[in-house]
C-alpha cells in the first residue's frame, strides 16, 4: 500500500501543472479513481470526482485539494535567444538562479531550460553580493537566437514552465523530495482518501475536487465550491513548514511531526467548531498533528467558506520544507497521517454533526 501512495506521489509531482495548466495532473487523479467515480471538468480545469455510489440524499463532504503548482510562462524571447519570464505564483528570487526548469513547446513537449546566471568569474566584488531580480532573469534553453528559439525550439510568448526535477524517496528515512509538493500532496490525499473511502458505509456524500489556479488567487476554488455547493469541505494542502528557522517553542510546522491544522491565515478563520471536531477525532484514533495559526498565506478554503451560503471547511496540511522552491521535502509518514485523519473525520460526519458547526 506505501508503494502504491509513493507511486501516486512520484506521478503527480512529476506531472506538468503551472497554473491554468493542470491538464496531466487532472488526467492522473481522473485515471486513478476512474473505476468507482464519475468525474466531470469544467473549463477552468476543476476537476470533480463524483463517487458512483453516492444517492444524492446524504449532505455533501468536499474533499478538496488544488492541481497548480508554482510555476513561470514565456513572456518574450530577446536577441541573444535568451527567455524573459513571468512567474505564476510566489516564487523568492534567490532560490531561483541556476536550477532547471522545462518549458512547454507548441507541439507539447516539454523542454529543458537553466534559468541563467552570471558566473563568477565575470562578477566583482559588489556584485557578487547583490540580489538580483526576477525581472534580470533569463531562461536559457542553449539557442543563440530568437529564430532558433521560435523556430527550432517551437517556444513562444505564453508557454508554460514548471522545475526540472524528478521525485526521490529516501526510503530509510521517509523522506520525499520532489517539485510541487505544493499540492500534490494535497491531490494525492483527495485520491487516496476518496479510493479508502470507496467501500464504507458512510453518512455523507463524498465529493472529490482538483481546483485550478490556486496558486495565482485561489481562483478554481470559487468556481469549484459554487458548483458543489457542499455542507462540509476538508482541503488537503502542501503548506510551507518552519522548523528549519523557528525555535522550537514557535514552531508550527514541523517535519515528522504530523499533519497540522490549520486555525487563521490572512484568508480564513478556519470553522471553530470544526477544528474542535477534527482535533477530537485525531486524539481519538491517536493520530498525531499539529495546531498552526498563520500570519500570513491562504488557501482554498477560504474561497470554499466564502461560496454560497457559507461553508464549514478546515485544511489538513502536510508540512512541506522549502515549499515554493525546486526541491521539497515531506515526510511520507505525515502524508500517511493526513489521509488516516481525513478517513476518520469523514467516518464520524454525519447530517447532525455538521448542522452544529
Ligand atoms: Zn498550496
Amino acid at each position: 500500500m506505501a508503494d502504491a501512495s509513493l507511486d501516486l506521489i512520484r506521478k503527480l509531482t512529476n506531472a506538468n501543472g503551472a497554473p491554468g495548466f493542470e491538464d496531466e495532473v487532472t488526467e492522473i487523479c481522473r485515471k486513478e479513481t476512474a473505476d468507482f467515480v464519475r468525474a466531470e471538468e469544467d473549463c477552468l480545469r476543476n476537476l470533480y470526482l463524483m463517487p458512483k455510489k453516492n444517492q444524492g440524499k446524504q449532505p455533501v463532504v468536499m474533499l478538496e485539494g488544488h492541481s497548480d503548482e508554482v510555476g513561470f510562462m514565456v513572456h518574450s524571447i530577446n536577441e541573444k535567444g535568451m527567455i524573459k519570464f513571468a512567474t505564476l505564483g510566489g516564487w523568492f528570487s534567490q532560490a531561483l538562479l541556476g536550477h532547471k526548469v522545462r518549458i512547454r513547446n507548441n507541439q507539447g513537449s516539454y523542454i529543458p531550460a537553466v534559468i541563467s546566471s552570471i558566473p563568477p568569474h565575470f562578477l566583482n566584488e559588489g556584485k557578487k553580493n547583490q540580489v538580483i531580480q526576477t525581472d534580470d532573469m533569463f531562461m536559457d534553453v542553449g539557442a543563440s537566437s530568437r529564430d532558433q528559439v521560435i523556430m527550432e525550439f517551437g517556444i513562444e510568448p505564453g508557454a508554460p514552465v514548471v522545475p526540472d526535477v524528478d521525485f526521490y524517496y529516501d526510503a530509510e528515512n521517509k523522506v520525499m523530495t520532489a517539485k510541487a509538493f505544493d499540492n500534490r500532496l494535497g491531490c494525492a490525499a483527495v485520491v487516496e482518501t476518496l479510493t479508502k473511502a470507496r467501500d464504507l458505509d458512510l453518512k455523507v456524500d463524498l465529493v472529490g475536487v482538483l481546483s485550478s489556479q490556486e496558486e495565482v488567487g485561489l481562483r478554481g476554488a470559487r468556481i469549484s465550491a459554487n458548483r458543489v455547493q457542499p455542507q462540509a469541505a476538508i482541503v488537503f494542502e502542501g503548506p510551507p513548514a518552519d522548523d528549519t528557522f523557528t525555535p522550537a517553542d514557535q514552531a508550527q510546522a514541523v517535519m515528522k511531526k504530523g499533519p497540522q491544522i490549520r486555525h487563521l491565515d490572512s484568508s480564513m478563520i478556519a470553522n471553530p467548531r470544526f477544528v474542535a471536531f477534527a482535533r477530537e477525532v485525531a486524539r481519538k484514533n491517536s493520530l498525531p498533528f499539529q495546531d498552526t495559526v498563520r500570519l500570513k498565506g491562504g488557501t482554498d478554503a477560504a474561497s470554499i467558506g466564502l461560496s454560497h451560503l457559507g461553508v464549514p471547511a478546515i485544511v489538513i496540511g502536510v508540512p512541506v520544507r522549502y515549499a515554493h522552491t525546486h526541491h521539497c521535502m515531506a515526510s511520507f509518514e505525515d502524508y500517511q497521517n493526513a489521509v488516516k485523519w481525513g478517513l476518520a473525520i469523514i467516518k464520524e460526519l454525519d447530517q447532525k454533526t455538521i448542522e452544529g458547526f
